[in-house]
């Protein structure tokens, strides 16, 4: 039988037990700085989630009955757990996902955010009061639990997206199933850990580590009310299209994104530099959220290309848990070989590459560091042209293009639009007409002027249009997900009406 940390092989948290599941088969996590496994866990099957699932069912009608205010004190351990073993969490995220160590810490302070709003949301009011047509007739909306949820999510947030999905839907009263990615499984088994400690009751909460196999089986179960996904494009609208089609049932969904930012002639050159310095490179490359285009106005081009390639140049790639690092490696052999297709395929297309830092050189991988999944950044610039697949796909790495544009605001919005994501994107201006004409007319859901576009609030909607969402399984919105809506009207007269 797996134990919870206490040696090196884990399960599944199913019904409030520790399991080694039905299969055979385990896998390991790996340090992407290093190569070395850091633990191993049993893969889940069909039929560990076909149990998790009976648990969440049968666990759902009682836990729907205590009151918000009792559910949300198993957040508030929650809370105070994330607070008090945040740089401990973070370094956990850096070893297991290769992020560079505040950011590390960030995803956990991210993850605590989360909880705190969801579990401050329990003493908030649900629904509202509406005035009716006829005076004596009480109308209003009221909230109720969905039932059970299903939450697949990705490994570059490991500690922040699984508690964006999941504190919300257990405060207002669902049972959830979770599927961590198999890149992070230590943090998935670190975060059941804490619903244990918590006291939550059996079947409330379940974990099964594993595969895409394992997250399909919890997506296509007849008892998944909503499913809450956040990953890539192509299995996102895989997920929508099923679930999509079968009435009752939901999927939120948040993609990926081919994200811009908008530099004009007006702009700032130290806030335009920071920005896509921070958007392009941070997580080397591996948000969501990150910036692969740079859409520069003709008059600002050169000065702005001479100081972005010589920051890009000079950046830190190395051991994430050296605090002076600025990157981090890749999350896995198969990605390094997928940025670099994306290299490939941006040069067969006619760019002028501007830095290649791709291949590190031997004297930049720290020691003992060698296997690891090096990549640095590679810039370039190229006319712009709307067949370019390397201006329209995600790469997910540090891999950025300079546009440069002539024109007004209008035609930078063009090209800008011209991706079919539309998930984050940022103006740099000091023209306010500029920046509410971005905000208006650009195809986003998450914009940020004179920033870099990468930050999130959670009391903020988080999500994209276009192919980067359907819906929003995290942060405010993710409320909508993951209840029903009753409007209640009540003749309080005697009239029979
Ligand atoms: P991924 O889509 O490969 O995997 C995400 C999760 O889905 C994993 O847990 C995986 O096991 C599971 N999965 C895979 N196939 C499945 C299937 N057929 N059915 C059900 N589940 C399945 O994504 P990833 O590589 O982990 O993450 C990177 C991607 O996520 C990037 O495209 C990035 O832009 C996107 N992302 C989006 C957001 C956002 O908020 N919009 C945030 C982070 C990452």
């Amino acid at each position: 039988m797996s134990q919870r940390a206490t040696d090196r092989e884990y399960g599944h948290y199913i019904d409030g037990e520790w399991t080694d599941g039905s299969g055979s088969d385990t896998f390991e996590s790996r340090n992407p700085a290093t190569g070395d496994s850091l633990a191993t866990f049993q893969r889940g099957t069909e039929s560990d989630v076909d149990e998790a699932l009976s648990a969440a069912d049968a666990a759902f009608e009682e836990w729907r009955e205590l009151s918000y205010i009792d559910r949300a004190e198993y957040l508030w351990d929650i809370y105070h757990e994330l607070r008090e073993r945040h740089d401990e969490l973070g370094e956990i995220v850096t070893k297991e996902c290769g992020k560079e160590i505040s950011e590390g810490k960030a995803d956990v302070t991210e993850a605590w955010h989360m909880v705190e709003w969801a579990a401050g949301n329990a003493r908030h009011p649900h629904g509202d009061v509406v005035p009716s047509e006829i005076p004596s007739k009480d109308a209003y909306m009221r909230r109720k639990p969905r039932g059970v949820i299903g939450c697949i999510t990705p490994w570059n947030f490991p500690v922040a997206i699984p508690f964006w999905h999941m504190a919300i839907a257990l405060v207002e009263g669902n049972t959830v199933v979770w599927k961590p990615a198999e890149q992070t499984p230590w943090c998935g088994q670190v975060i059941a850990e804490m619903f244990e400690d918590a006291g939550i009751p059996d079947g409330v909460f379940n974990m099964v580590q594993g595969f895409g196999d394992a997250g399909a089986a919890i997506t296509d179960d007849g008892r998944v009310d909503t499913v809450l996904f956040t990953g890539s494009a192509e299995v996102g609208h895989e997920i929508a299209g099923k679930v999509g089609g079968e009435p009752g049932k939901l999927a939120a969904c948040e993609m990926g994104g081919k994200n811009g930012i908008v530099i004009t002639e007006a702009a700032d050159m130290e806030i335009a530099v920071h920005s896509a310095v921070m958007s392009s490179f941070k997580t080397t490359g591996q948000r969501c959220v990150s910036s692969e285009r740079l859409i520069v106005h003709e008059e600002v081009y050169d000065e702005f290309k001479e100081r972005f390639v010589d920051v890009a140049e000079e950046i830190a790639v190395g051991d994430p848990l050296e605090e002076d690092t600025f990157m981090g490696p890749a999350i896995e052999a198969d990605h390094v070989e997928k940025i670099s297709k994306h290299n490939e395929l941006a040069r067969k297309e006619g760019a002028e590459v501007l830095v290649d830092r791709f291949e590190l050189g031997e004297e930049e991988i720290p020691d003992g560091h060698e296997d690891g999944h090096w990549v640095g950044p590679f810039v370039y610039e190229i006319d712009y042209d709307t067949d370019l697949r390397c201006l329209k796909e995600e790469c997910f790495g540090p891999h950025v293009a300079l546009l440069e544009y002539s024109g007004d605001i209008e035609r930078a919005v063009e090209i800008h639009n011209d991706t079919p994501y539309g998930l984050a994107g940022a103006v740099i201006s000091e023209d306010y007409r500029q920046l509410n004409y971005f905000r208006d007319r650009a195809d986003l859901g998450l914009a940020y002027a004179n920033l870099p576009c990468i930050g999130a609030e959670v009391q903020l909607p988080f999500g994209g249009v276009k192919k980067s969402g359907n819906g929003y399984p995290s942060a405010r919105e993710a409320i909508e997900a993951v209840t029903e809506r009753t409007a209640w009207t009540m003749n309080n007269s005697k009239e029979i009406r």
